[in-house]
């Protein structure tokens, strides 16, 4: 069997480090690296070796793996540091959800700079990142696919192959629009339900199983009671927060714009999660917009 590839292990947040952990567990040789010194020392608390540079962590490494907050983050360190300490031919995968035009400037940067490039956005949240069930899409190059999947095997059960360069930034910002759109549907049904005098679980009953059956039902059900494990449960604690949301379908609008695309409930979805996020709820499950929507307040 070859040897397991060195990766340069960049951005150990919430996602980033139980991912990096996951690939420490599974063998691989890491060298860790944070701006936040707190991230940092959870990393060799969990036994991962780090740096105490980004640029240091992507000298001869075989991978650069990146997990930042948005896409200028990822541009901005590929710019000033990344792409000219690696090796040349070292694969930048990039995990973070970021814009689909600026996950390919990144890839054109890393092409042009002698490197392999490839998206790799995520879904599937902390939770997932911790169980190594994430589902990864994936925007690569043919001849890279065994490489990368191989590596991804380690943090994710699902690697959905979805093109070249971007594809898998494009999918994911496509299933978030929907996600979010489909969201403000069940959680508009719902509230309508209530006005009409019906039970929660007799409309759950329904809808489970005709044709407005969707994830935002029967896995993330708005109201509390249908889905034991729906965050309605309890308080609407995240799950998935309303601020990721509402920057999931900024990146869809930002598409939208980019392709000329006349999407009227994308941009509707966007506008309501960003006022929904912005007015105290940023870090409520996103299926709390039903009570937004109940009091009139979006
Ligand atoms: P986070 O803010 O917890 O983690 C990002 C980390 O990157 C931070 O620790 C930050 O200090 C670090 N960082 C920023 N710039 C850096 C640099 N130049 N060098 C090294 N480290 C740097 O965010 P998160 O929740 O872990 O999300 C990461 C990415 O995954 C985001 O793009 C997010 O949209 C996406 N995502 C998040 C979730 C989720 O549920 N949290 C789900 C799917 C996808």
């Amino acid at each position: 069997m070859s040897e397991k590839p060195t990766i340069g292990f960049l951005g150990m947040g919430h996602m980033g480090l139980p991912m990096a952990i996951n690939l420490h567990r599974a063998g691989y040789q890491l060298k860790g690296f944070d701006v936040v010194p707190a991230a940092v020392k959870a990393a060799q608390e969990a036994g991962i070796q780090t740096v105490a540079s980004g640029a240091e962590a992507a000298v001869d490494v075989d991978i650069v793996l990146t997990m930042f907050p948005s896409g200028q983050h990822v541009l901005d360190a590929y710019d000033q540091y990344l792409l000219k300490s690696a090796k040349p031919n070292t694969l930048f995968l990039e995990c973070s959800t970021i814009d689909v035009a600026q996950a390919r400037q990144a890839a054109e940067l890393a092409v042009a700079a002698g490197h392999r490039s490839a998206d790799a956005p995520v879904s599937g949240g902390v939770v997932g990142a911790e169980a190594g069930t994430l589902t990864f899409m994936l925007g690569a190059q043919a001849e890279d696919l065994a490489e990368i999947t191989e590596v991804l095997e380690s943090m994710g059960k699902r690697i959905v192959h979805c093109g070249g360069y971007g594809a898998g930034q494009a999918a994911k910002v496509c299933n978030n629009m929907l996600l979010g759109i489909s969201m403000i549907g069940a959680a508009e049904a719902f509230v309508l339900g209530e006005r009409l005098g019906l039970e929660h679980q007799a409309l759950y009953d329904v809808i489970s199983s005709a044709s407005g059956q969707c994830w935002a039902v029967t896995t993330n059900c708005p109201v509390p009671g249908p889905v034991p494990t729906s965050p309605a449960n309890r308080d609407y604690q995240p799950g998935f927060a309303a601020a990721l949301m509402a920057k999931d379908l900024g990146l869809a609008s930002s598409a939208l714009a980019h392709t000329d695309t006349d999407a009227q409930l994308g941009s509707l979805a966007s506008a309501l999660y960003r006022k929904f996020s912005d007015e105290g709820n940023a870090g409520t499950d996103f299926s709390g917009i039903i009570n937004a929507i109940r009091d009139g307040s979006l």
